[in-house]
């Protein structure tokens, strides 16, 4: 789950990490009302969208009085933002942060996530700050640090120094930066996030080191235990696909492509997407519908995939195991009478009621190609799609 800059910074200001001061606003009024609360001579205006890349597409303006401050609230309220991280279609931005400006003397990067391949977590810095780290990583390999961390020890003020040092963050400030490296692993682990990044972390002409921008992910396995991460959810942000998909418990991930798949066991679903891609289809999402689903979790799953504009066919590719092929069987049939089918449906049936669940296809009207295994199905779609 994401949250906003302002909504990270709030949660660093609370675990004492620097960060500059400042107000959300919805409303252009709102922002020069913050601008006036905030009262310094250079107020910089934000764009809050989930997603980064906003400086350079115009989402960070800086203002040098009220009347600016207003005119940019104008210019960025209900514009669509487009970014590196947004895709092509952008994000409308909806909500503005109104932020003292700092005195920037030099930006650099700092981040904690999980890397995989050690299973701990990880401190990252570097002192090409304020730009795409993967650019750095990519042509400047040298200039990225980490410190691995151990999970009984935690970040050591050791480490944390160590890294302000090989970032090159100036010998009077190194202190003052380590601290802050170890205030964001604190909140790191405290909200169980998968990603905290600053980028970039200031330190400024008056000696002092800020974190500047905020990203925020937090593990959707431990939401349960964190009420306050969850109201911070902004659902004007998200995939309304997506949204429903976890209202019903539905593993849903949107792809690009143009297959909407519905399959059972997360393995399956792999399979399939895969199988599809052998034959020269892409997939439009990965949808796990579980093993327990009933007929009305079927039919939300089956729904969530027609309402996706991209689907040009659809691929049920159910192993019915704990899963009976009825209830696949008279979901698909529910959803598609309640909103039409106008593309092609293919579906593999096997396993637990498999006759019984062909029964209730063959007896419904909908237009289906019954496909006689994983390879076959995967074919018959590809080709239907064209
Ligand atoms: P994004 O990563 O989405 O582009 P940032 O919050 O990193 O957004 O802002 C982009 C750039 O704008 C920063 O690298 C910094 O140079 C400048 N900037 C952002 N916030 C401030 C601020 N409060 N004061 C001065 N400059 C800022
Ligand atoms: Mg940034």
């Amino acid at each position: 789950m994401n949250i906003h800059e302002y909504q990270g910074k709030e949660i660093l200001r609370q675990n004492g990490v620097k960060v500059p001061k400042g107000i959300v606003a919805f409303s252009p009024k709102e922002a020069v009302k913050a601008a006036k609360e905030l009262g310094t001579e250079v107020v910089v205006v934000k764009a809050q969208i989930h997603a980064g890349g906003r400086g350079k597409a115009g989402g960070v303006k800086i203002a040098k009085s009220l009347d600016e401050v207003e005119q940019y609230a104008k210019e960025l309220l209900g514009k669509v933002l487009v970014t590196h991280q947004t895709g092509p279609e952008g994000k409308e931005i909806k909500r503005l942060y109104i932020e003292e400006g700092s005195d920037i003397k030099k930006e650099y990067y700092v981040s904690l996530l999980v890397d995989r391949a050690t299973s701990r977590v990880t401190l990252m810095g570097s002192e090409e700050g304020g730009m795409n780290i993967e650019e750095v990583a990519e042509e400047t390999p040298e200039k990225i640090f980490t410190e691995v961390v151990d999970p009984i020890v935690g970040l050591t003020a050791f480490q944390a120094r160590r890294l302000a040092f090989n970032i090159n963050i100036p010998n009077n400030l190194i202190n003052k930066a380590a601290d802050l490296f170890l205030g964001l692993y604190k909140t790191f682990i405290e909200k169980d996030a998968s990603i905290v990044e600053i980028n970039p972390l200031v330190v400024t002409n008056g000696d002092e080191v800020i974190a500047l921008d905020a990203k925020f992910n937090f593990d959707g396995n431990s939401l349960y235990r964190h009420a306050d991460v969850v109201e911070l959810r902004d659902y004007d942000e998200e995939d309304p696909k997506e949204i429903e998909a976890s209202k019903h418990d539905l593993s849903y991930i949107p792809l690009e492509g143009s297959i909407g798949c519905l399959v059972n066991g997360a393995g399956l679903a792999m399979a399939t997407m895969d199988t599809i891609g052998y034959y020269g289809g892409s997939p439009a999402n990965f949808l796990d519908v579980g093993g327990s689903a009933t007929a009305e979790k079927v039919k939300e799953a089956f729904k969530i995939i027609l309402s996706d504009a991209h689907v040009k066919g659809i691929f049920v590719n159910i192993f019915g195991g704990i899963m009976k092929c009825d209830v696949i069987a008279e979901g698909v049939v529910a959803a598609a009478g309640e909103l039409g089918l106008e593309v092609p449906l293919v579906v593999r049936l096997e396993g637990t009621n498999v006759e019984l669940g062909k029964e209730i296809l063959r007896n419904s009207t909908l237009n289906i190609v019954a496909a006689a295994s994983l390879a076959d199905g995967a074919q018959k779609i590809v080709e239907l799609v064209g």
